[in-house]
């Protein structure tokens, strides 16, 4: 029987965003690199946090969220009232798509972006524009060619994700400088405390109105379970933003526990150092067993095998050996596994596995 309700434009083409699998029929002790955790977990001051934040739980949360935002402000150095929190940088990604792009309008991203993206844009009922990158670097001549009078957004990761690579401050002004008036580029800072002496472009945001940034709890701070995210941009934005945030977006906890995490920096600094560490082992280790990859300034590694189904045979023997890593064909790149660095130890376990997949011994 057909039915005369039917979602808005747009709505039925979302596919469903697909996370990283985290079990394994059968088998136990599953060595899980497939969605970029921090293999450390959060910091001993968050978990405290959570256990505090019990006491309070039947109070709503502060609306405003400003004592984290002030925590956030003084971390970064910013300013607390160009700051916005949400569920994850999911939700501020949500907010931009709702308050900025809707029927008609056009939201632009490139070929390996992350798929919220897209999703994001459908929801709000605006057109997804995807353009092409350069050997899986984010092209900004592309994205120049790409926008329209209708683009209302523009969204890069910097790094990317799943390719972990990054375009220079350089690239991403002339970015900015060459988009039509009426676009917002949009950095997703995901991945930026990874990267070397690099602040998400928050500096770039000071000097001028058409730079947003988004940053999250979920990868080095260890807190993806907890959904926190925030965004910082020019204020007129923020202002359009809270317009669009439900009140209580954020429970106590989630508040309490991310203002623990932001002022533990000591323990970020130890997480960005051991995983570069391993990083940098695990791109020669791969390059080592013939497997190329781009230099990655994220907490993964994009491995790039000779074919497609020779990464998903990988994909499938690895997961006989209980390692779960991402085949990234839903992101163009089914000849990848992007492969989350894990500790020392996990980092060995996945060499040794892909090494006796290609029969060789180590
Ligand atoms: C993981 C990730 C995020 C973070 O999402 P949250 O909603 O904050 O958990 C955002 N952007 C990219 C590119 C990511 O890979």
């Amino acid at each position: 029987m057909t039915s005369a309700i039917s979602p808005k434009n747009g709505i039925l083409e979302i596919k469903l965003y697909e996370g990283g699998k985290s079990h394994l029929a059968g088998v136990e002790n599953v060595l899980k690199l497939s969605s970029n955790e921090n293999p450390f977990g959060p910091s001993d001051r968050a978990k405290e946090a959570v256990a505090r934040s019990t006491h309070e739980l039947h109070r709503y949360p502060s609306t405003d969220h400003l004592a984290l935002r002030q925590a956030i402000a003084q971390a970064h150095g910013l300013p607390a009232d160009q700051i916005i929190c949400g569920a994850g940088s999911d939700e501020i990604i949500t907010f931009l798509c709702q308050a900025y792009a809707g029927m008609g309008d056009e939201v632009l991203y490139t070929e390996h972006g992350f798929l919220m993206y897209r999703i994001s844009a459908l929801a709000a009922g605006a057109t997804p524009v995807e353009v092409a990158e350069n050997g899986r670097m984010v092209d900004v001549d592309a994205l120049l060619a790409g926008a329209t009078a209708c683009t209302k957004l523009v969204f890069i990761a910097n790094p990317a994700n799943p390719t972990g690579t990054m375009i220079s401050l350089d690239e991403i002004v002339r970015l900015a400088d060459g988009l039509p008036k009426q676009a917002l580029l949009v950095l997703d800072g995901a991945y930026a405390e990874y990267a070397n002496d690099y602040d998400g472009g928050a500096a770039l945001i000071g000097e001028r109105s058409n730079v947003f940034m988004t940053r999250t709890f979920s990868k080095i701070y260890g807190l993806g379970g907890l959904r926190i995210g925030w965004g910082y941009g020019p204020k007129a934005i923020i202002d359009v933003l809270n317009r669009v945030r439900g009140p209580f977006n954020l429970s106590s906890t989630q508040q309490e526990v991310a203002e623990a995490a932001v002022r533990d920096q000591e323990f970020v600094d130890k997480c960005r150092l051991d995983t570069t560490r391993n990083r940098v082992w695990l791109a020669e280790a791969l390059a080592d067993i013939g497997i190329p990859s781009d230099p990655s300034s994220a907490n993964f590694i994009l491995a790039r095998f000779e074919s497609d189904d020779q990464a998903e045979a990988c994909d499938k023997f690895l997961q006989s050996n209980g390692i779960l890593l991402r085949h990234v064909a839903n992101y163009k790149l089914p000849h990848c596994l992007r492969i989350t660095i894990g500790d020392e130890s996990s980092c060995r376990r996945v060499i040794h596995a892909i090494a006796q997949f290609k029969g060789l011994r180590l």
